[in-house]
């Protein structure tokens, strides 16, 4: 499969190169050529398949061409090693949880997917050298990368934490690690530590001496395996309901989790439509209503995870519609209003629906699910079901939820496990001449 960029002025790419790269030259997110539509029988007995087969046949329409078809298995096999249940909590709202992954977040699937590629090729290949991975993280994105690509030989991490500002939750499920993860904790805000990332990433020296790459959430190999959860989830649906008519909802941030998504839905998924529920920043929300995009600093909010200004995935979503750039702004908003529609809620409103779900039904949501659940309380029409992901385990943020709730959420003993260990980490300034002598030493 060939790889071209969003912006159009970047050459073409293979797999292995838009893995490794990331971004396009031209900065562009990369777009498959092809989405291959999956055949009538594959969704005929759809439910009568693993969550882990299911995976399978996406990944080979994605990725078949590129990986052979052992090696894939093996990828799919060992990345999904949990399940995702959709769990009834009243009426016709269905949670999709993704989050009984080794972190707890659903970011845990796109994470150790793309380590275990990023390591496919690099043996491929016979490489001698080791691949670092740089990622600046405010807290969930660390986790899942360090613990995806934890002990997978060939490739060292570098976390590089805003020191203070992550949850102790967090920060211990990537400084306790060790083995081939190194915590950088940084003095100073998250902005610095992506400030020190991209001006590694464009440092001809350092370059030079050790070969770099990011693991962002807008790495193919990251955010097209979510795609697995919505036909998983179809397929869970299928075997209650024979002809229900599915809404999904997702709680976006960076818009990655939902364009896998609607790349399912390319591939023929039966949903009927989507909902992409936001926190108070409404930067999606607003184009839908009137066409334009307004990018904003980000306002910070109880669900932190989805406090994004400028989605980073609207292009993709605009290039998925616009057929690359061949439709006019009206026909592509035209097209994605079809399909997508929006919800915004402020902190106030996120609380009052995990108190008001809370009370009604006993499922406890965190912040970002709460967004998606509303949004399906206030947008389902007559003879839909509506299925929302849960982006996160409340225990992740059992602070915040156990203030709001008045209860004491159940820490999972995989996240105890965590916070037995001992944390480790290298002290930065914020001065990058300080992080290039630090890698330099490497
Ligand atoms: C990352 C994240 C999101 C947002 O997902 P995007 O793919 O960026 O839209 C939502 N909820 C949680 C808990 C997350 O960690």
């Amino acid at each position: 499969m060939k790889y071209y960029s969003t912006n159009g002025n970047a050459p073409i790419a293979d797999l292995h190169k838009a893995v490794v790269k990331g971004l396009a030259e031209d900065r562009g997110l990369y777009m498959p050529e092809e989405i291959k539509i999956l055949p009538k029988t594959f969704f005929d007995n759809i439910h009568e398949m693993s969550f882990q087969q299911i995976a399978y046949n996406v990944a080979s329409a994605f990725f078949g061409e590129d990986v052979d078809l052992d090696a894939l298995q093996d990828i799919v096999y060992d990345t999904l090693s949990f399940d995702c249940p959709v769990v009834k909590v009243k009426d016709n709202i269905y949670s999709l949880e993704l989050f009984h992954g080794p972190t707890l977040a659903f970011k845990d699937v796109g994470a150790r997917f793309m380590a275990r590629l990023l390591q496919y090729f690099i043996r491929m290949e016979g490489q001698k050298e080791e691949v670092n991975v740089l990622v600046a993280t405010s807290g969930d994105t660390g986790s899942a990368v360090a613990n995806g690509f934890l002990g997978v030989e060939g490739i060292h991490v570098y976390v590089l934490y805003p020191k203070g500002k992550v949850s102790p939750i967090q920060e211990c499920q990537f400084t306790t690690l060790g083995k081939n993860i190194t915590a950088i904790e940084v003095d100073g805000v998250f902005d610095d530590c992506q400030a020190l990332v991209k001006s590694a990433f464009m440092d001809e020296e350092l370059n030079k001496h050790m070969k770099l790459t990011s693991a962002n959430s807008i790495n193919v190999a990251r955010f097209l395996p979510q795609a697995f959860y919505y036909f998983n989830a179809y397929a869970r649906m299928k075997e209650k309901f024979s002809n229900g008519q599915i809404v999904m909802c997702v709680p976006s941030g960076n818009f990655g989790n939902i364009c896998s998504a609607l790349f399912g839905h390319q591939m023929g998924l039966p949903v009927k439509r989507f909902i992409a529920a936001n926190n108070a920043n409404d930067i999606f929300y607003k184009y839908l209503q009137t066409g334009k995009y307004e990018p904003k600093a980000s306002i910070q909010t109880l669900a932190n995870a989805m406090d994004v200004g400028d989605p980073s995935n609207f292009a993709r979503i605009i290039n998925l519609y616009s057929k690359n750039n061949t439709l006019t702004d009206e026909a592509t908003h035209h097209r994605i209003t079809n399909l997508i529609s929006g919800a915004t809620y402020n902190d106030e409103q996120i609380k009052e629906t995990m108190c008001q779900c809370y009370e009604e039904t006993g499922y406890i949501l965190d912040p970002h699910g709460a967004c998606g659940y509303q949004a399906l309380e206030d947008g389902l029409q007559e003879g839909e079901i509506g299925v929302f992901c849960e982006t996160a385990h409340p225990a992740k943020f059992k602070e915040k939820v156990d203030d709001i709730l008045s209860i004491d959420v159940e820490i999972p003993d995989r996240l105890a496990a965590f916070m037995k260990g001992t944390k480790q980490c290298v002290p930065m300034t914020k001065d990058f001449a300080d992080f290039k002598q630090y890698l330099m030493n490497q």
